[in-house]
Formats: structure tokens, sequence, C-alpha cells
């Protein structure tokens, strides 16, 4: 028997039973055990919120509800999950085996991603472009109508905030499919949506499979938009079921983020941050900085230190309140780390520390945080994004070698650098073919940093206002005025 069941889904407003009758069993991973059952949605399920967020589409959200109505909406909504943070992120924490301290600080950023949006809710407009003196022009900006958001299992929280801020906030409606390994928050979070009363339609969460429910989604025609945060491999499928209406889309594709080290770098900062940019949320995140590149005068000691301080993380069970990392949330997800370790080792690469199951835990999906040395930058450690608890250490000679090597990889989510002189700094931001390059710290993440990657990490930004325009249409309108008989081709 598992400890939670949450036997309906929601659409159009209302907890209906899944037409599969079917559920998803999720797996607590830090025992390998089901402890919860979702009702599972399928296509016939995705069609009808479909249909809900249309008729949302063209009922009161679009004619009635003001801008500002729909910001006091998304504050409610954040105020509601502050309100819920430590029961909700307890539930994530079993769901995907971060430890509390992460997914309390998920559901409290989430807040303020929800927060950011409604702000921004009545901030949304056009502008007026003084193109000729007799005729009017201006913008609108209109939202692009159904958006289907399908998310991944890491941060599932976090990640729905910023879906549905900004596409709340511009006044569409959401289909939300959770990831097949974390539905519980989602089923959490359409009780809040409901308590803070969106209109019925607005908001629908349908747990279920990629291949069916999420596959559904991205090829619906009633589907304006998929906002999708995941693999690049998946991304590819949804891009073409996607071109059957020529959808918009959002894609977050993870990355291989490089993260140099100079040798004029405050080392002690740049110690800690590396660390905890490498192994935190057990390397399940999209912008780890998994490539570590350090200048070579300082390259062994930092090697060492890191190394020593990778060796000293606390790995444990996610609701004990000392654990630093949990383990990885699923068993496809170990075995894809422990097969990149296997292929580092074989393709000569130096393992320092880690590579194994941690002492003391003979269940569960856990992995020591584990560091490699002389990795080469071409070797599949050094260009394939693991989402495991990996670093590779690169060691360079000059800024030029750091551009060069940094940016030989498809993807370009996250670039980071630490460095003393300014002018380098600036050029380097400029060189690195990245979303976003910060310098002297790692991967600032914030709602009004407009965040998203080049290649392969993705197509179009969340965050910021930038969020905003990717889920709008812009309808440009011009009025004549002039007085002046127009000029007319066939006059004569
Ligand atoms: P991972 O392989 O790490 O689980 P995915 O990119 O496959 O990452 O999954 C991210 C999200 O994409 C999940 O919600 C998943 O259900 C969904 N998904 C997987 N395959 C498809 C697909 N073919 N079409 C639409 N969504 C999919």
């Amino acid at each position: 028997m598992s400890e939670r069941t949450y036997d309906r889904i929601y659409i159009g407003g209302e907890w209906v039973r899944p037409h599969s009758g079917r559920s998803i069993s999720s797996i607590d991973p830090s025992t390998e055990e089901v402890w919860a059952e979702v009702a599972e949605a399928d296509e016939r399920d995705v069609d009808l919120a479909a249909a809900a967020a249309r008729s949302a589409m063209q009922g009161p959200w679009s004619s009635r509800v003001t801008p500002a109505q729909r910001g006091e909406l998304l504050y409610r909504l954040a105020g509601l999950l502050r309100r819920d943070a430590a029961r909700i992120a307890e539930l994530e924490s079993r769901d995907n085996g971060k430890p509390l301290r992460d997914t309390l600080g998920e559901m409290q950023r989430a807040a303020e991603w929800l927060t950011f949006f409604a702000g921004a809710a009545d901030k949304i407009g056009g502008e007026q472009i003084p193109f000729r003196p007799n005729a009017l022009a201006y913008t609108r900006r209109e939202p692009v109508g159904v958006v289907g958001a399908i998310l991944p299992w890491n941060s599932p929280m976090l990640l729905y905030s910023w879906k549905l801020g900004p596409a709340l906030a511009a006044g569409n409606a959401v289909v939300l499919k959770p990831a097949e390994q974390t539905p519980v928050s989602a089923m959490e979070l359409a009780r809040l949506i409901a308590e803070a009363r969106f209109p019925a339609g607005v908001v629908n969460v349908v747990p279920g499979y990629g291949q069916t429910a999420g596959a559904a989604l991205a090829a619906h025609p009633g589907v304006n938009k998929i906002s999708f945060t995941g693999s690049h491999a998946t991304a590819r499928k949804i891009m073409q079921s996607a071109s059957v209406n020529l959808k918009r889309l959002t894609f977050e594709c993870g990355g291989k983020s490089p993260h140099i080290i100079f040798a004029d770098a405050d080392v002690e900062r740049a110690l800690v941050v590396a660390t905890q940019s490498a192994f935190r949320s057990t390397g399940q995140s999209c912008s780890l900085g998994s490539r570590l590149f350090v200048q070579k005068p300082l390259y062994s000691e930092f090697l060492d230190r890191i190394a020593a301080r990778a060796r000293r993380i606390r790995v444990g069970m996610p609701l004990d309140k000392s654990t630093q990392i949990g383990p990885q949330t699923s068993a496809e997800q170990l075995a894809k780390t422990q097969s990149y370790i296997a292929t580092g080792k074989q393709q000569g690469a130096q393992l320092i520390t880690g590579g194994g199951r941690p002492q003391g835990f003979d269940r569960g999906y856990f992995i020591e945080p584990t560091v490699f040395a002389g990795v080469e930058n071409r070797s599949r450690l050094a260009q394939e994004e693991i989402f495991g608890p990996v670093l590779a250490v690169i060691p360079f000679d000059s800024e030029e070698e750091a551009i060069a090597l940094a940016n030989d990889v498809e993807y370009g989510l996250v670039a980071g650098l630490w460095t003393a002189d300014v002018s380098r700094a600036h050029r380097m931001a400029a060189a690195l073919q990245s979303g976003l390059v910060t310098v002297n710290t790692f991967r600032t993440t914030h709602p009004m940093l407009p965040y998203g990657g080049y290649k392969l990490s993705g197509v179009g930004r969340e965050s910021g206002m930038e969020a905003i325009h990717h889920y709008t249409e812009v309808k440009t309108v011009v009025v004549d005025f002039d007085p002046a008989p127009p000029a007319d081709p066939f006059a004569d």
C-alpha cells in the first residue's frame, strides 16, 4: 500500500477521474519503494484539458479579468504556496529525493517567481510607433493562447512557477504536465490553484507519461505553444510534433557549463562556489558547473582542494535536516551516472575521488560526489550532460585557450569565470557562447534575469520581462487618418 493516493486529475476547474483508470506509481528514491499513486492522464484527458483551456481563453479570462486581477490571482497563489511550503517541500523530497533544505528553498523561490510575474501582469503593453504624421500605429501584446507546459523531475515546483508565472501574467491558459517520476507536487499545486480561485480551465494539471500525455500535448492542434524543460532529445521530438500547427516554443534543455578559474581569482570564494555548482542537487541541475577549467599555476592546488571538499559533502536521507545531497531521483538516472563514471575511467580520465555508492547505504539511488582530473575536453565525460554529481577538471594556459575549450561543446546555457581582471571579464563575457555568463559568481538565477540557452541548450528565454515576450503575440495596428485621397495606382 502506498502512503498517498491522488485518484483525480484537475481539468476545467474540476477534479475528474482519468480515462485510463490507471495510476502512476511514484517511487521514493531513497528507499526504492512506491510511496504515492497518482491518477494517470492519457491522450483523451489531454484533449479535454486543451478544450477546457480553450474555453477559458474564449470566456471571461480574456474578456473580463483585468491584468491587475490576473496579478492578484498570482499573488494569492504565491501566498498559498508560502503557507504550505513546509508540507509540500516534504512531499517533494519524498518524490524526487532532494534534501528538505533544497526543496524548502525551492518552494520559497517558486513563490518569488510567482510574485515577480504577479507584479508584471499589469505592466505588459505594446508601443506606439510614430511612423507617419497622419496615422497611428501601435502594437498590442496579446496572449499566445493555450500553453502546454511539459516539465522535468529535478526541480518540479520551481519550474512550474517559471512557466505559470509569465504564461498567466500574459493572460494565457495552461495545460501542465509534470514528469511521471515526480507527479505529487503538481497535484498539490492544482489544489492551491483551485483555492486561489483561478477561473475554470485557466490551469489544468494532467500527470502522465511522456510518450502518451506529453506527446499528445505537443501534437495537439488546439495548443498554441509548448514550454518545455527537459532533455534535448525529447525537445527534438516535441519540435517535430509541434510543427503541425507551428506552435510557439520555449525550450530549456540543459547544458555542460564551463566554469573557468583564472590564476588571479579569489580562490577561497571560487572554491565554495565551484563545489556547490558541481554537486548541488546530486548533480541534477541543468546549470551545473560540470566542466571546471583551472589555469595551470593554480590547477593542482585547486584540484586537491575541491576534491577534499567533495569528500566532505554529506550524502543522506532527504528528510534528514543535516543531509546536503540526497539520492538520484530514479534508477535510470543512477545507471546513467554510473555508466559515465565507467566511461571516464575507460577513456583514461583520472578518478580523484568518489565514483561509487557511499558507505552505509544498501538501498536507494545514492552515489558519491565524484571528481575526475586530466579530462580530455573532447571526451564524452566533458561533452555530454550526465545529470549526476560528476565533475570533470581540465587545465588550461591562456584566455584564448579557455574560450576555445569552453565554447567547444554543443550546449550553451551557463558559463562562469573567476578573475580579478575587469577587461578580461568583459572580453570573456562577449566571447562565451552561452545564455548566461557570470563573473566571480556562478549561475545567478532570479525572476528578473532572463535565462535560457544558446545551441542545444534551448530556444527562447525564461524569467525577466523577456519571458513575457515569449508568451505573447505582437499585433501591429495601423489607423490611417490622412484627409488626403490615397495614392491610386489604377487611376488612369
Ligand atoms: P528525462 O529523460 O531526463 O526524463 P525528458 O526530457 O524525457 O527527460 O522528460 C522531460 C519531460 O518530457 C517529462 O515530463 C516527460 O514526460 C516529457 N516527455 C518525454 N517524452 C516526451 C515526448 N515524446 N513528447 C512530449 N513529452 C515528452
